[in-house]
């Protein structure tokens, strides 16, 4: 019998473990799928890991570590698939906004052949104006520079064994989940859902880390940014001609003592646009610079009892 694991990472989620983990297994044993549950606390500094051990000690299914410290969703995601050992993988959110039903879709589409299920969202659920401008603008940044619409993905999708074993052997440390699984290709399938509201807690998501976030994804999956660094400089090499003959012009007229708001505007264009370019250039060393260092995506210091094999402080380094 195939074995499903559903991954979830969880940062501060105390109040979502225990719902979260009753709803998911009286669901799989209800349609006799043989399950396991994955949680990953990221860092919590709420009750969310003893909540995890709570439900881990309840139904030995259930298994959990906990990270030294926050290191984010994505890290979260990986750690997860590092712990599984299903022969489909789903990943989602532990606060139930993915919904549990479309695991059953996701499944069934998996013994159908897919090798990947794509969750899409039909509709974002009930978001305030500063997250929905902030995420829209999000999507339209990621969208434009990696090609991909990702208006309407997201990270809740189900992964065969074989691409989750690409995902891990993945060199890189920036990963991001949500387009990788695009880039990895495999039989791929798509399931429509509607973002639910979230029961307890709030959205981890700030505009400024949301903003972060999209800078380095975009700077992890697209060269488009040091491209534009080039059209800038074309742009300013074309402008700078037209102004170099008016100012010819103006000399042998014998005006040119005029000019000072040229100059200073010039000098300001220019100046700009070269401290943006070393800034976008800065970014992708600063990239290079934590690749190279080859430092763990996390590392975890606690897990349940039932989680075997050595993962205290441990990670899978670059193979
Ligand atoms: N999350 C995480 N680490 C973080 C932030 C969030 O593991 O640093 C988890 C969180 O617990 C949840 C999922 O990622 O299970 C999605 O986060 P959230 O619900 O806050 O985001 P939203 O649904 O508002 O996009
Ligand atoms: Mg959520």
């Amino acid at each position: 019998m195939s074995l499903l694991s559903i991954v979830l990472p969880a940062y501060n989620e105390e109040q979502n473990i225990a719902n979260t983990a009753k709803v998911l297994s009286e669901m799989l044993e209800e349609n006799q799928i043989d399950y396991e549950l994955i949680f990953i606390s990221d860092g919590s500094k709420d009750g969310t890991f003893e909540e995890i051990k709570k439900v881990s000690a309840a139904n030995s299914r259930i298994k959990g570590a906990q990270f030294s410290r926050n290191f984010g969703k994505e890290a979260g995601i990986f750690a997860g698939l590092e712990l599984t050992t299903g022969d489909a993988v789903v990943v989602m959110d532990c606060d139930l906004q993915h919904p549990p039903q479309v695991v059953l879709q996701m499944w069934e589409l998996w013994q159908e052949g897919a090798e990947v299920v794509e969750g899409i969202k039909s509709k974002r659920g009930k978001e305030s104006l500063g997250y929905k401008l902030s995420a829209g603008l999000f999507y339209k940044i990621m969208s434009a520079l990696i090609k991909m619409d990702m208006n309407s993905s997201s990270d809740f999708k189900l992964l065969d064994r074989k691409v989750v074993n690409v995902m891990l052997n993945l060199p890189e440390r920036n990963t991001f989940f949500r387009a990788l699984s695009f880039w990895a290709g495999f039989e791929t399938r798509t399931v429509e859902y509607e973002v639910q509201e979230r029961q307890f807690g709030e959205s981890k998501w700030s505009l400024f880390s949301l903003m972060k976030y999209a800078v380095a994804n975009a700077t992890s999956f697209s060269t488009l940014p040091l491209q534009m660094v080039t059209l800038m400089g074309v742009i300013a090499i074309l402008f700078s001609i037209v102004l170099a003959v008016q100012t010819l012009v103006r000399y042998l007229m014998g005006t040119s003592v005029e000019g000072f708001t040229t100059v200073i505007l010039l000098i300001l264009i220019i100046g700009g646009f070269i401290m943006l370019s070393l800034g976008i250039i800065g970014h992708y060393i600063a990239r290079i610079y934590e690749e190279v260092k080859g430092r763990p995506k996390y590392i975890i210091s606690k897990v349940t009892d039932n989680v075997t094999g050595n993962v205290l402080g441990e990670w899978k380094s670059n193979k």
